[in-house]
């Protein structure tokens, strides 16, 4: 199945984003019908409120496999590449010795937990 970037508009700020191939194709791997409702930025903001975390704690950083800017919930410390979420999923399921040690910390997006509480 062949998949193309797409956009949506987010629910909460009406601004258009993009569903990417590589989410689609995420999404359907995991199983997932339903499209995201809500744009990166809104999704992380929603993880961050739900956490009870500071928002103003949020960095904006750029992926350190494909470059895309996005936000993570917590200051990078510097020596750990921090990614997107698309590339953060890539990397977990090749084998990556030295990556071994990635935590949750390092999912910069919220598409599975923002897909599974909607
Ligand atoms: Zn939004
Ligand atoms: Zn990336």
């Amino acid at each position: 199945m062949e998949f193309e970037d797409k956009m949506l508009s987010c629910r909460d700020c009406n601004k258009q984003f993009v569903f990417s191939a590589g989410e689609q194709e995420f999404f359907s791997a995991k199983g997932l019908v339903n499209e995201p409702k809500r744009c990166p930025n809104c999704r992380l903001l929603m993880r961050i409120q739900r956490n009870g975390e500071d928002v103003n704690r949020v960095a904006e950083v750029s992926c350190a496999e494909c470059g895309v800017p996005t936000r993570v919930p917590f200051q990078p410390k510097g020596y750990r590449p921090v990614y997107c979420a698309y590339c953060f999923q890539t990397k977990k399921r090749e084998p990556q010795p030295e990556q071994a040690t990635a935590d949750e910390e390092h999912v910069a997006d919220d598409l599975i937990t923002g897909v599974v509480s909607s």
